[in-house]
């Protein structure tokens, strides 16, 4: 028990003890007395120094934990233990009285940030452009997990993940859309350049365009309006060309006709002039005798303008018949062009339906279905790395391998299967009374056989490949919904590496 005896009185004592007992007048003696008096334990000389080091290595971080560095500093002048001891216990934090204030402020901090992070969430959506509606349950849950104080970190953190890999998967697809919408807007610009001939053309491109800008814009759809306008352009400037040869004819052949007219007047005046000598003649003659020549003069003439004017006759038709064709191409061309822009049912260049024919097969197929109750398949493929065919080794060889393709799986298929050309590098198989199973066996046939029958590219065999999704129409589906789940199937089958097919 420490004695209550004011310091001064000890401090006499001890003296009077040093004294009693004969020790040495030294500080360590008198302290100890001096302990021994107030009975304190007898502490050896205080470490004044060394705790100084101590105070000196420590960094406060935080206003309190300087306070308590200031507090030790005193301590140790003090040459105090117990205040020594307070400070570095308050300075290290384990102040059970500290504690909870803290950790109720950084709660209430963390909180903050879940909230401003469901927030900045909810602003971020719309930049995403998704209409996905698995997506968007998701993204709920995560912004009702954030705003409830009750979850834990791990839970957001999964979220987090989660949520993190699809924004990535969206900001790709939104930056491939926009690169897609500037190629699109050049294609449209250096074509409305080349237009000159007729109003129509522009309209057959403009009314795909406006159907495929509808919203949601996909890439694939835009991928759609570019290969079409591709096609009408191409064609266009084919048939323009073609029309403008025409035309040129058209001129020269004009030219030509004035020319023969002209010709003609010359030549009837030319005659004029020399039947009129041959009248002045004639009158002027006296003698039968020099008549005769005269006479022979005047029928020769009469002959030659016969000739000739049979001769012009010939020749002008001649003229209008070429004229009639000329027209009749011209406007066959025309009807042509009407057909590439608006009306066409097949790819120009693979001669498989296009988006149009397939739309018409599908309608058909699901009437045919829901009247014989059988089950009806649509595939998707989509060939593997095409664009390196391309980069590597032209576009015509890229063109090639999808005859190339459209002609193996044409093998593979049934009579009653139809074959579209979706995208660019992207086909339909409709496989009516076909059940999935069947239907994703037809796909894998057709890899296999894609194996065998080489595409050959000069003296270069090459193996395309291509990944598929399959889904089996339900009942009450639109056919828009089953491509879309057998798009979902072949985007998987790519991901999961390619060269495969998945049933959606
Ligand atoms: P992935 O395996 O992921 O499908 O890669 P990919 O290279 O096949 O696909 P991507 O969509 O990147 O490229 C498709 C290419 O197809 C780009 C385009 O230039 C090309 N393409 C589209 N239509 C035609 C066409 O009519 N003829 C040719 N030769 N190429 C085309
Ligand atoms: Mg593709
Ligand atoms: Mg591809």
């Amino acid at each position: 028990m420490i004695n209550k005896k004011p310091p001064s009185a000890i401090a006499r004592e001890a003296l009077t003890r040093l004294n009693a007992l004969k020790l040495a007048p030294t500080p360590a003696n008198y302290q100890a007395c001096y302990n021994e008096i107030a009975c304190i334990p007898n502490v050896a000389g205080f470490p004044e120094a060394p705790l100084h080091q101590i105070s000196l290595a420590l960094t406060a971080k935080t206003p309190e934990q300087e306070k308590q560095l200031k507090h030790l500093d005193a301590a140790i002048g003090n040459r105090n233990w117990r205040e020594v001891q307070e400070a570095l216990v308050a300075f290290s934090g384990a102040n059970h009285e500290g504690a909870p204030k803290d950790e109720g402020m950084a709660a209430a901090m963390s909180q903050r940030c879940m909230a401003n992070l469901a927030l900045a969430i909810e602003h971020m959506l719309p930049a995403l452009g998704t209409d996905d509606e698995g997506f968007l349950a998701q993204v709920r849950e995560f912004l009702d997990a954030l705003r409830n104080p009750a979850t834990d970190m791990p839970a957001i953190e999964a979220m987090l993940a989660k949520f993190s890999n699809r924004v990535l998967v969206a900001a790709e697809d939104q930056a491939e859309i926009k690169a897609m919408l500037l190629k699109l807007l050049h294609l449209i610009i250096e074509n409305i350049g080349e237009l000159s001939l007729d109003d129509q053309w522009l309209k057959g491109q403009v009314d795909s365009l406006l159907v495929a800008a509808t919203p949601p814009l996909t890439l694939r759809r835009l991928d759609d309006v570019e290969r079409r306008i591709r096609n009408v352009m191409s064609k266009q400037s084919e048939a323009k060309g073609r029309s403008m040869e025409a035309q040129e004819e058209m001129r020269l052949m004009l030219a030509a006709f004035v020319e023969q007219l002209a010709m003609m007047s010359e030549s009837s005046g030319a005659f004029g002039d020399r039947l009129e000598e041959s009248a002045r003649q004639i009158e002027q003659v006296k003698t039968i005798e020099g008549m005769a020549p005269l006479l022979k003069g005047v029928i020769d003439t009469t002959r030659a303008m016969a000739t000739e004017t049979r001769g012009a006759h010939d020749r002008l038709r001649t003229l209008q018949e070429k004229v009639q064709t000329t027209e009749a191409e011209i406007g066959k061309l025309h009807q042509e062009l009407d057909h590439a822009s608006a009306l066409a049912r097949h790819d120009p260049l693979t001669d498989a339906l296009n988006r149009k024919g397939l739309d018409e097969a599908l309608t058909r197929e699901i009437a045919g279905m829901q009247r014989k109750d059988t089950p009806l398949c649509v595939a998707l493929l989509d060939i593997d790395n095409f664009k390196t065919i391309n980069d590597r080794l032209g576009h015509d060889t890229g063109d090639a391998a999808l005859v190339h393709l459209v002609k193996v799986a044409r093998q593979c298929m049934r009579p009653v299967d139809s074959l579209a050309r979706y995208g660019g590098e992207e086909f339909v198989i409709l496989m009516p009374d076909t059940p999935l199973e069947q239907g994703i066996q037809t796909m894998t046939r057709l890899q296999r056989m894609l194996t065998k029958i080489f595409f050959l590219s000069g003296d270069e065999k090459l193996l395309i490949t291509f990944s598929a999704g399959v889904a089996q129409m339900r009942p009450h589906e639109s056919g828009a919904e089953a491509m879309k789940r057998a798009d979902k199937a072949m985007y998987l089958a790519k991901r999961a590496g390619k060269n495969r097919v998945l049933g959606g």
